[in-house]
């Protein structure tokens, strides 16, 4: 098999999108102090691209020739993966474009996808530099796993894919008010909660969901089995790092197995420009299909749906998610809970164990799509932690759609 042996030794050609002003502004800093010498080390050609701008990342996404390229690594926090995602997503070769390898290094004040990675590996968690030099070592292994993406209709923005988190009421509302905080790196999430529990409020609205199947990720794991084994050259440790490239046979379609429930025409909302048509929602201004479930609440503390493990470096929210479940694991916390319950709640997750708690106002669902209608005229919801329109949303979860290097 010529063509594949060719792609395994060519050597892998990162582009490399260093935000200078994420977190405490420190990025360059790190990646001459941490990341240079052990990307160089282990043969990883990478190109440096400093952004410049807000949606820089995006345009440059969105035109490059990714030919050139085989992954694209971000260090940054969060939000510039979410522009990354959303340009290649944006492109007419989409289909292609969104199976290019993700990496991310975090140096953020929002990190939650580098600390999913990292607990994915297994480690125990560990913050700020020691977090970035374990991503570092984990992307130098360079194997590729497949990631959800969460295709997210807004009122009247365009769609957007949304690979961490939604989330409205108590938890968008401290990622926002914690942005004046962002001096404290990581930290500022826990200043902000604590500001946030002093003026706690009810929020207003409905909520409804479409269940994951019972045997959901047992059943579709099989076929995934298949998909992250076909790289079978041995984990290499951290002495000696992969000198291999990307397999990019991990990425034909062909390896996609995974059994989907047909949906019927009907049910399509109309064909976005570029990226996959959903199939389980109805427009917004429509009634639900019959077998979502409709929360009886409507008094809210907060709402979360999260896609990945970690909501942030500290705070585990859904322990058991992998990158690529088909699962919208979706949290709501009922009002009428105290202070002390909620902040125990916070506490609790900083290990993952807030579930444990048997805390009588907070409900755990998997999911496959959402609709959430808030009715008090204003707010804040947040996507992957950045602002996005507020108002009536669904989303739609788009099983092992994206790629991420978790090592
Ligand atoms: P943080 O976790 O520190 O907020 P993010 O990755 O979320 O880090 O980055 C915040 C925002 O900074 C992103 O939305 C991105 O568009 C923007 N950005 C990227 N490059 C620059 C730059 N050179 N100057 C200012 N903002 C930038
Ligand atoms: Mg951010």
């Amino acid at each position: 098999d010529g063509a594949l042996m060719s792609e395994l030794s060519r050597p892998s050609r990162m582009m490399l999108l260093v935000n200078p002003q994420s977190g405490k502004g420190q990025a360059l800093t790190l990646y001459n102090n941490h990341i240079q010498r052990m990307l160089n080390e282990a043969g990883v050609t990478h190109t440096l691209v400093i952004t410049e701008r807000q949606n820089h990342a995006r345009e440059l996404v969105k035109e490059a020739d990714l030919s050139q390229w085989d992954a694209l690594v971000i260090m940054s926090g969060d939000g510039l993966l979410f522009e990354v995602i959303n340009g290649l997503l944006e492109r007419p070769d989409w289909e292609e474009a969104v199976r290019t390898p993700l990496g991310i290094l975090p140096s953020g004040s929002g990190n939650a996808l580098a600390a999913s990675i990292h607990h994915y590996s297994g480690a125990s968690a560990v913050y700020s530099e020691e977090l970035l030099v374990s991503c570092g070592f984990l992307l130098c292994q360079r194997l590729v796993a497949r990631m959800d993406l969460v295709s997210i209709h807004l009122s009247s923005s365009p769609r957007l894919f949304s690979f961490l988190s939604l989330a409205w009421g108590f938890v968008a509302d401290v990622d926002i008010e914690s942005e004046k905080y962002r001096y404290a790196g990581a930290a500022r999430f826990t200043v902000g909660t604590l500001v946030r529990l002093a003026s706690l409020r009810v929020y207003k609205g409905k909520l409804a969901y479409l269940p994951a199947p019972e045997d959901y990720s047992e059943e579709e794991a099989l076929g995934n089995n298949m998909t992250l084994h076909c790289n079978n050259q041995a984990r290499p440790s951290r002495d000696s790092p992969c000198q291999n490239t990307f397999h990019n046979s991990c990425n034909s379609n062909n390896s996609l197995k995974v059994r989907r429930t047909e949906s019927t025409p009907s049910r399509s909302a109309p064909k976005a420009p570029a990226g996959p048509p959903d199939s389980l929602l109805l427009p917004l201004d429509q009634p639900l299909p019959s077998d979502w479930v409709v929360v009886q609440e409507e008094d809210f503390v907060l709402m979360l749906a999260m896609y990945q493990s970690n909501l942030a470096e500290d705070l585990l929210a859904a322990p058991d998610a992998t990158p690529d479940d088909g699962v919208i694991h979706l949290f709501y916390v009922r009002a009428g809970i105290s202070r002390t319950a909620l902040l125990k709640l916070f506490l609790a997750m900083e290990k993952g164990a807030h579930l444990a708690t048997n805390c009588q106002h907070l409900v755990h669902a998997k999911v496959r799509a959402l609709r959430l209608e808030p009715s008090s005229p204003k707010g804040v919801i947040t996507v992957d932690g950045e602002v996005v329109e507020y108002g009536p949303l669904q989303a739609e979860v788009h099983r092992g759609l994206g790629r991420l290097i978790t090592g």
